[in-house]
């Protein structure tokens, strides 16, 4: 925990989305429960890494939390603003504030704009310019920014690489002078040589402009580099936050571990004395998550009480929050 106020608290963060069937008539068949109750806060200039599997909504909650899917419930504070009771100035305010930088940057990216007008348009929205070169000036500024040539300007972005397109995506999140950035998984789609690159670029922008960050991503050694504390996500819910080191050297819970066990160790030697843990099955559905501990169908050390009981939320050392009846 830090002295400083948390620049970003989510509270009991809810998104459920109706399933609709039907022709004519639509009606509601079902409830995909993607996020179902989380809580975290992050600091000023803190990264926080959100990681797990594939489908454990962990992008719906970056994406709820910056208000771009309505939250079913829960609050969510950005530098000291509901985001469930903004409107007008107050919610342009916020999403100046709060930015994104999108997974694919082959599909975030208008292929038939100019790099400045992809870069620009930040600025015209929140009316951050008043005139045309003074656009052009700033655009050329986050270009070398974020490393790349101010010459740059009217290319298309069909005519970059994966990571020159990413550098662009940064670009154009940090156009609006940002506080908090949600990453959702900026590097994933990424060539394994290039990925460190964006990661230091992103590190570095965060010494530079004092940024706080929400790092989703499902690589824990990447996450390991760059976060200060990390969460682990299972079917909608947290199962584990801590602060990095503690996470990565104590994991508790039992998800936790198992992903952990998966991450290669440079040393041969060591990598193969250590013990995997293989989850049997995928991850359900979150149409119709299991009761009690959503992780039990998997868990090795599932006890009669995991079938039926929520594990309660708590904080077993000072910043270490997991949640299993067995810790
Ligand atoms: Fe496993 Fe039970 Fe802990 Fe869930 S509560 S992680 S099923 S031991």
């Amino acid at each position: 925990m830090t002295d400083l106020q948390p620049l970003v608290i989510v509270n009991n963060l809810v998104k459920h989305f109706p399933v609709m069937r039907g022709i004519l008539i639509q009606r509601q068949v079902g409830t995909v429960r993607a996020v179902d109750g989380i809580s975290f806060f992050i600091a000023p200039s803190e990264t926080l890494g959100l990681v797990g599997e594939s489908g454990c909504g962990k992008t719906t909650a970056g994406r709820t939390l910056l208000g771009l899917y309505p939250p079913t419930d829960g609050q969510i504070t950005i530098d000291g603003h509901n985001l469930r009771k903004a409107h007008g100035p107050t919610m342009m305010a916020i999403r100046r504030k709060a930015q994104i930088i999108f997974q694919d940057p082959y599909a975030s990216l208008n292929p038939r704009w100019t790099i400045s007008a992809i870069i620009g348009e930040p600025l015209r929205v929140h009316h951050l310019i008043s005139s045309e070169a003074e656009r052009t000036d700033r655009v050329r500024e986050l270009l070398r920014l974020v490393g790349l040539s101010p010459s740059h300007l009217n290319r298309f972005p069909h005519e970059f690489s994966g990571g020159q397109r990413q550098r662009i995506g940064v670009a154009r999140a940090l156009a609006s002078d940002p506080k908090f950035i949600v990453c959702d998984e900026p590097i994933s789609a990424l060539d394994v040589s290039i990925q460190a690159q964006v990661v230091n670029l992103l590190e570095d922008l965060q010494d530079r402009l004092g940024l706080t960050y929400l790092f989703i991503a499902h690589d824990l050694s990447m996450v390991r580099h760059i976060c200060d504390r990390v969460a682990v996500m299972y079917l909608g819910v947290i199962v584990e936050l801590a602060a990095r080191d503690e996470l990565y050297e104590h994991p508790l819970h039992p998800y936790t571990k198992a992903l952990l066990s998966a991450v290669p160790i440079p040393d041969p030697k060591k990598d193969r004395a250590r013990r995997r843990t293989i989850l049997a099955g995928d991850v359900p559905s979150p149409l119709n998550p299991p009761p009690g501990c959503r992780f039990h169908p998997r868990c090795p050390i599932a006890v009669e009480k995991c079938h039926q009981d929520v594990p309660e939320w708590r904080e077993v050392i000072s910043g270490h929050w997991v949640a299993c009846h067995l810790v």
